[in-house]
């Protein structure tokens, strides 16, 4: 994080966006209240969040999928989708909120 954040901050921050705890699916934008925090599982490529539905749907997880090499992370199915993002969001950032910061270019 940072060498991207040093750069970054030459350029200065317009604004800091805190959506705190809030997850949501960054295919489907779930989990919906039908499924409500009991959804588990899910996966991460790249920076994004995906809910098992959507890994389901796509066949990710799949032992024959493609491009199974630019999976990140394949999340713990005994614990919720919910979970499993702020624990991730927690070792990559050390801290379970998400933030989003939008930087002014010169
Ligand atoms: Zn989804």
């Amino acid at each position: 994080m940072g060498n991207l954040e040093d750069s970054l901050l030459e350029y200065g921050i317009i604004k800091t966006i805190n959506a705190g705890s809030n997850v949501c699916c960054d295919g489907c934008n779930g989990p919906y209240p039908e499924q409500g925090d009991e959804i588990n599982g899910g996966v991460i490529i790249g920076g994004s969040a995906y809910c098992q539905a959507c890994s389901d749907r796509y066949g990710w997880e799949a032992e024959d999928y493609e491009y199974a090499d630019e999976i990140t992370e394949i999340m713990d199915k005994n614990k919720t989708f919910k979970q499993n993002v702020l624990d991730y969001r927690e070792k990559m950032t050390g801290s379970t909120d998400a933030i989003t910061r939008i930087y002014s270019i010169k």
